[in-house]
C-alpha cells in the first residue's frame, strides 16, 4: 500500500505516521525530515533548500521531485511507503503520479488531516523535535518525560521554522499552493478526509478505519 499524507503544517503528520509505519509496514519518507538532514550535511542542495526553508517558502519543485523520485525506487519501497509533506504542489503531484507510472504503481489512499489555522498556530510554537530520531513533541500537549529528552535519549530542538511570523508564512504557503491538491486528489477518488482536531488517539483511529478499506 502507497499513502500520502496531507495536511496542513503542524496537523500531525509526524505524529500520525509513525503509528502508521508501524501498524502498515510501511517505509516512512518526510521530504522535511530529508531536506533538513541535507542541511545539517551541509551539501549543496542543503545549502540551496536551507534559503527557502528559513522563510517558510517551498523548496523548488525539481529539488524535491528528485529526491523523492531516488527514494521511491530503493528496494525497500517495495512492501508499499508513506509519504509525508509531499508533494505540495500540483506540479510535484503530476511529477509523482509520472514515476508511479513508470515503475507500475499507483496510490492508494490519500490521508488529508484536516486542522483550524489557530490551532496549528499554538501547535507548532510550542513543538519540539528529537534530533536523532526527529519524534515530534509539545511542550504543552506532549511534553517529554524527562524536560528537554527524547525516549531515545536524544536531545530535543525547536525547528528554526516554528517561530510565529515563519509559521504565519508557511500556512499561507499551505493554502495557496498545497490545498489545490484536496481538489486534485478528490478528482482521482482517493481522498479521505481526517478530523485532526481530536486527541492524538482518535486521530489514529479515523485513519486506521479509513486504511483498513484500501487494505
Ligand atoms: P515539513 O517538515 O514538512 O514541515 O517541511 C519543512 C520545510 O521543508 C517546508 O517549509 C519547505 O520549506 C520544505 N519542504 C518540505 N517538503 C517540501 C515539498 N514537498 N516541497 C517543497 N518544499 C518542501
Amino acid at each position: 500500500m502507497n499513502v500520502i499524507l496531507l495536511g496542513p503544517p503542524g496537523a500531525g503528520k509526524g505524529t500520525q505516521a509513525e503509528g502508521i509505519v508501524k501498524e502498515y509496514g510501511l517505509v516512512h519518507i518526510s521530504t522535511g525530515d530529508m531536506l533538513r538532514a541535507a542541511v545539517k550535511n551541509g551539501t549543496e542542495m542543503g545549502l540551496k533548500a536551507q534559503e527557502y526553508m528559513s522563510k517558510g517558502a517551498l523548496v523548488p519543485d525539481e529539488v524535491v521531485v528528485g529526491i523523492v523520485r531516488d527514494r521511491i525506487v530503493e528496494p525497500d519501497c517495495e512492501k508499499g511507503f508513506l509519504l509525508d509533506g509531499f508533494p505540495r504542489t500540483v506540479g510535484q503531484a503530476d511529477e509523482l503520479d509520472k514515476a508511479l507510472k513508470g515503475m507500475g504503481k499507483n496510490i492508494d489512499a490519500v490521508v488529508n488531516i484536516v486542522v483550524e489555522d489557530e490551532e496549528l498556530l499554538g501547535r507548532l510554537t510550542g513543538r519540539r523535535i528529537c534530533r536523532t530520531c526527529q519524534r515530534p513533541y509539545h511542550v504543552m500537549f506532549k511534553p517529554p518525560a524527562t524536560e528537554g529528552a527524547c525516549e531515545c535519549g536524544g536531545e530535543l530542538y525547536q525547528r528554526t521554522d516554528d517561530n510565529v511570523e515563519t509559521v504565519k508564512n508557511r500556512l499561507d504557503v499551505y493554502h495557496n499552493q498545497t490545498s489545490p491538491l484536496i481538489e486534485y486528489y478528490s478528482k482521482q477518488g482517493i481522498i479521505v478526509d481526517i478530523d485532526g482536531a481530536k486527541s492524538v488517539n482518535e486521530v489514529f483511529d479515523q485513519i486506521n478505519t479509513a486504511l483498513k478499506a484500501k487494505v
